[in-house]
């Protein structure tokens, strides 16, 4: 059986990052990644997302940062493509994880039959593939379209439809800055968004960045960064303003009927169709098996903010703090110290069980 000094999980930002560093350590591992090609979340991106629609796209460790002003699921995914290559990064795909789980003292990670064996792990699996969905009253029984941001079609789909936007984050303001414009929007989120009118400096990131970090260290659910960091209109968004979608906040309905949604109040809106920008939650299942998760609801990470404090030789990357292109680098490398130093401290534990799983 080989034993594996690290396996990383996912080859997105946080994955191929942690995977260059790992490399440049002579750390022998291999990363999985569950999609057919490279380009991590930016691959399923909707087509109307471009370049000139994110905010930018971080440079990956050692290289420049990608160019080009197309699809951001074109774009991002050939400089990905172009990265592996030029950085001879161990990929393996598609590989979709299905557990990891502790035994004899290392980890064994499973997908569908196949096996790898590894004394670290680093998670890099990011939020894409892990929607989030609110649960309320009668969404069952819907009878029109339901999408998420995670499937959407793209505005033209909703011409002619009546379509109602939840959410209050980054991505719900761009959907509504794209239908507004071919057809009647409407706009509903459970708290009334935080409007930026100010520069979004990098004293304002770090400080948005640390406030998630903060979190983390506690072992609450990671918030997103982009929900602590506030909102702006984008010139592309402008259209849709003078429209005054952005001023016709709803408040949160409180039950969906077949044909649209009602408030407590007893009003009714009829629509067409809802999609819910209602975001994404780290997609983690696969290592419930190492109970990572504490009391408080998510996983502690220590001071340097990767290492899972209940299991340290696990890394999580991609996770709050660093759910961000340049966090994601950031992590990387913070992760493949976190495995050298696991290494360089338990050297002869390779088949025995680790202190705090053997006493
Ligand atoms: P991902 O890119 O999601 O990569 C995770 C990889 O893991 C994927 O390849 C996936 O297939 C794989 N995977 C998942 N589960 C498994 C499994 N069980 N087994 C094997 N493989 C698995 N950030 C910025 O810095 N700038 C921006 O402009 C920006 N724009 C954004 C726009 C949108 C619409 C969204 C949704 C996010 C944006 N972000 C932006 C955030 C940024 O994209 C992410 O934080 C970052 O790309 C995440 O990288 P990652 O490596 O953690 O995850």
């Amino acid at each position: 059986m080989e034993i594996l000094d690290s396996l990383v999980i996912g080859a997105g930002q946080a994955g191929l990052s942690a995977s260059y560093h790992l490399s440049r350590r002579g750390i022998d591992h291999v990363v999985l990644d569950a999609n057919r090609a490279p380009g991590g979340a930016w691959r399923h991106r909707w087509d109307s997302l471009t370049m000139a629609d994110v905010h930018g796209v971080a440079s990956l460790p050692d290289a420049e940062p990608p160019s080009g002003s197309g699809r951001a699921n074109e774009v991002v995914p050939a400089y990905f493509a172009a990265y592996e290559r030029s950085k001879d990064l161990p990929v393996v795909r598609p590989v979709r994880v299905d557990r990891v789980e502790s035994v004899d003292g290392l980890l064994v990670t499973h997908a569908g039959e196949r096996t790898w064996t590894s004394r670290t792990l680093v998670n890099a699996t990011g939020t894409w593939t892990q929607p989030h969905l609110p649960s309320y009253p009668g969404i069952a029984d819907f009878a029109g379209e339901q999408w998420h941001t995670q499937d959407y079609p793209g505005a033209d789909h909703f011409r002619g439809r009546r379509t109602l936007v939840v959410g209050g984050g980054a991505s719900a303001v761009q959907l509504l800055g794209e239908i507004a414009l071919v057809t009647d929007v409407l706009w509903a989120t459970r708290r009334p968004p935080v409007w930026r009118t100010d520069e979004f400096t990098p004293e304002a990131g770090h400080d948005a960045v640390a406030l998630v970090e903060e979190r983390v260290r506690r072992g609450l659910p990671p918030a997103s960064v982009v929900s602590v960091t506030g909102l702006m209109l984008r010139p592309q968004e402008e259209a849709a303003r003078r429209l005054g979608v952005y001023d016709r906040r709803l408040p949160m309905f409180t039950r969906i009927e077949p044909n649209g949604v009602r408030w407590a109040d007893g009003r009714f809106e009829r629509v067409d169709a809802i999609v819910w920008a209602t975001g994404f939650r780290p997609a983690i299942t696969h290592l419930a098996p190492l109970h990572l998760r504490g009391p408080a609801g998510g996983v502690q990470l220590d001071r340097h903010g990767t290492t899972a404090v209940a299991d340290p030789r696990v890394q999580l990357t991609g996770y709050g703090p660093s759910a961000s292109t340049i966090g994601a680098n950031r992590a990387g490398r913070a992760a493949a110290r976190g495995v050298a130093t696991w290494l360089a401290a338990h050297p002869s534990e390779v088949l025995g069980a680790p202190a705090d799983e053997a006493g």
